[in-house]
């Protein structure tokens, strides 16, 4: 199954593959079958431009297997691999507990391998272009936001240092980073020295997941942003596991008093315990993220979390939204034909010491 539905915000790299990409991906997914001996394929989506794309390329090019395209609402759970399983199974978009997971038990009950489009494409890639093998694999797409200037969608070396991304990207300074979407939480400004390594990024207590980056300008107060993701996750937990449903609300609310200067004396303890034992206790990773957000949050600025404690913070008041609500709303880039691709040209403004971002190569049977 050819996973192309992305639920974190800010991420725009399934969506970019899938419409300008999508005969990588089928290929991918044909050779994925071919070694698993699988008897169909599935594309699953919420795209709908991402869709009508992957169905001209299966005209185009019929694959050597019955593929079909399963949709789905856009949610931050939905892509998750059980609750893959689940909609293609005809049920809603929503994660089941594991074990099984879907290698053990998956469609109809059969073991079904559940991937990322960005691996199937890379997949079909290495085929294509074997003397790229390396270069292939030891890269990655990012999608990067915040601040100034436009979201953009690149494809760089595993290696290069947060910093020069957020450098290139149009963020110098940034006070820190909301990484991997929101799974991977908050850095601060001193983490932009780490290398865009899994294992690296890993070791730091954050991650880069799906590879969606969020810059934190120097004027926006990193207790907003985390208020802003706790309340995210609020909104979109599926609200089958008690645990998450209590648990990330009461995330949610303790940063957002933080925001607006309600917040109470224990609101430090409190997060510090829910960051330690929320993990691992819903059916999915939701509820992980929420822990994530407020122990980073502790973690990377502890000194504005007492700040917040002891005064209104007037960076917080400025960004609250009128309703009082916090929402994030992360944009993400314009991916319909190549302009993201473009974007991978664009030349460094100054010399840095870290790999610089490389081209896609050539992709066959790109439109
Ligand atoms: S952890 Fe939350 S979002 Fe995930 S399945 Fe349980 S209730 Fe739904």
């Amino acid at each position: 199954m050819a996973n192309g539905e992305e639920g974190e915000p800010g991420s725009a790299k399934d969506r970019w593959l899938l419409r300008a990409r999508p005969h990588l991906v089928l290929d991918g997914l044909a050779r994925a079958a071919a070694v698993t001996g699988a008897a169909r394929g599935v594309v699953y989506l919420s795209d709908p431009a991402a869709g009508e794309s992957v169905r001209r390329a299966l005209a185009e090019h019929p694959p050597p297997l019955p593929v079909e395209v399963v949709e789905t609402d856009h949610t931050y759970v939905a892509g998750e691999e059980t609750a893959v399983v689940r909609r293609i199974d005809g049920g809603p978009a929503l994660p089941t507990a594991k074990p099984p997971r879907p290698f053990e038990r998956g469609v109809g009950g059969a073991p079904t391998l559940v991937s990322n489009v960005e691996t199937l494409a890379r997949i079909a890639l290495t085929a294509a272009r074997p003397d790229l093998r390396d270069d292939i694999a030891r890269s990655t797409l990012v999608t990067l936001s915040g601040g100034p200037v436009a979201p953009v969608l690149t494809e760089v070396p595993y290696g290069m240092a947060l910093r020069a991304l957020a450098d290139r990207h149009g963020n110098p300074g940034a006070a820190g980073a909301l990484m991997g979407g929101l799974f991977g939480g908050l850095v601060d400004a001193d983490a932009l020295d780490l290398p865009l390594e899994p294992e690296a990024l890993t070791a730091a207590g954050t991650a880069l997941g799906c590879g969606a980056i969020h810059f934190l300008a120097p004027g926006r107060c990193p207790v907003t942003t985390a208020a802003d993701a706790a309340a995210h996750l609020t909104a979109e937990s599926a609200r089958q596991c008690g645990v998450c449903v209590s648990g990330t609300a009461a995330v949610g609310k303790a940063l957002y008093g933080l925001t607006a200067g309600t917040a109470g004396p224990d609101t430090a303890d409190d997060l510090d315990r829910w960051a330690r034992g929320l993990r691992g206790r819903g059916a999915c990773g939701l509820l992980d993220a929420a822990a994530g957000i407020a122990g980073s949050l502790l973690r990377s600025f502890p000194h504005l979390v007492r700040s917040h404690l002891a005064a209104p913070c007037p960076v917080c008041a400025d960004a609250a939204p009128a309703d009082g609500r916090h929402r994030l709303t992360v944009a993400v880039p314009e991916v319909a034909g190549a302009p993201a691709r473009a974007r991978l040209h664009r030349p460094s403004p100054s010399p840095s010491p870290s790999p610089a971002p490389r081209p896609l190569p050539a992709l066959k049977g790109t439109p």
